[in-house]
């Protein structure tokens, strides 16, 4: 059976015009499973009860189930989603004041190996469909109360979501959907090891979306050890990318740069990044180290993130530090990983 939700709307209005049904039959279906949240096709009222009987005949509206659900004290949330064909991926909901973030993953797996992230212990199994993205924004929609929605997204769960452009685009176009989620696309941020030519086919193709570029560190020697696929890239490759995407989309991009205590947190580092960075409309987006069992990796000290902050500012560049979120249920970024440990009971 096809999955609904990997049809985009041309397709879609293909099949109703198959059947000689309107074009508006489209709308009201996507209106029913995006904004209404109903959870199969009888639902529809105002369809026709044929045309509920067709749709529910040609089409499944899930193709995972939620394995597991972990909830922390500050309001976040963790699903654990089983796919069709046994793949497993997590995928977050956040709340933070009026914001209603989610996270959602690309891939089963990722293939980058980053030394320091969960996700790519195993590397990776295969891209998520369109519909698979698409499902979690659903999935995570649902645990809001009917008078709250979703506010932002960020492509930061597991996998390389520009190694997976070509199903990702669809699935992020309908979250911008006026009658669909309506989120903003200024509001939807894609984080990326840094593939140039990816970059620049969606600096080229849909320029419209936030995008955040992963460092991690300020030379490619050290690079190549923390994010092993620079080995094959280099730093100024994947900056001149992002430049360019600067270029086409007008808008400031993010650099992420995890900080991991005494491999890349040293005032030397801070000063050679502010160097690298240097001229760019950039905002920088720590991430203090989010344990994960098994990797020897550690957060650096209060003291060390405020000196690696300073030199940043002194030197003229826009800091952010990431509010950790949701790390006591192992939501937080890096943390999210295809086998969960047995401690964890998910
Ligand atoms: N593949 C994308 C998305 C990765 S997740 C990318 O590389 O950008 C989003 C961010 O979290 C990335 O910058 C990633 O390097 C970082 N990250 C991974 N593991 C982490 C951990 N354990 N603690 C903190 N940040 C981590």
């Amino acid at each position: 059976m096809r999955h609904l939700l990997d049809l985009d709307d041309p397709t879609l209005a293909m099949w109703m015009a198959e059947r000689e049904l309107p074009r508006y039959r489209v709308r009201q279906v996507r209106g029913w499973i995006h904004r209404r949240r109903v959870e199969d096709f009888q639902s529809m009222s105002d369809l026709p009860l044929a045309l509920r009987q067709e749709l529910t005949d040609e089409f499944r509206l899930w193709s995972s189930e939620i394995v597991a659900v972990r909830e922390a004290a500050d309001g976040t949330e963790k699903l654990l989603l089983g796919l069709a064909d046994g793949g497993r991926i997590e995928c977050v909901l956040l709340r933070d004041g009026i914001r209603r973030t989610i996270c959602i993953s690309s891939q089963v797996g990722c293939a980058m190996g980053c030394v320091f992230c969960a996700s790519g212990l195993d590397g990776v199994d295969r891209n998520l469909t369109t519909g698979e993205i698409v499902e979690q924004m659903l999935l995570l929609q649902r645990r809001l109360p009917v008078d709250e929605r979703l506010s932002h997204i960020v492509v930061m769960g597991m996998g390389e979501p520009l190694a997976n452009l070509e199903r990702l685009i669809p699935a992020l176009d309908l979250a911008c959907e006026a009658d669909g989620l309506a989120i903003s696309p200024r509001r939807i941020t894609i984080s990326t090891v840094g593939l140039p030519p990816a970059i620049v086919r969606l600096a080229d193709e849909r320029p419209r979306y936030h995008l955040a570029v992963s460092l991690h560190a300020p030379n490619d020697e050290l690079r190549n050890e923390l994010v092993p696929i620079n080995r094959a890239i280099g730093l100024d490759r994947v900056l001149e990318a992002a430049d360019y995407y600067f270029e086409k989309s007008g808008r400031r991009l993010t650099y992420e740069y995890v900080l991991l205590a005494e491999v890349n947190d040293g005032q030397e580092h801070a000063r050679e990044l502010a160097g690298r960075l240097r001229g760019r409309p950039a905002l920088i987006n720590v991430i203090p180290y989010n344990p994960v069992e098994g990797l020897p990796y550690r957060t650096p000290t209060e003291r060390a993130q405020r000196r690696f902050r300073e030199i940043l500012e002194q030197r003229g560049l826009t800091v952010q530090f990431r509010q950790r979120k949701g790390d006591a249920i192992s939501a937080a970024c890096g943390q999210l990983r295809r086998r969960p440990t047995a401690q964890e009971g998910m």
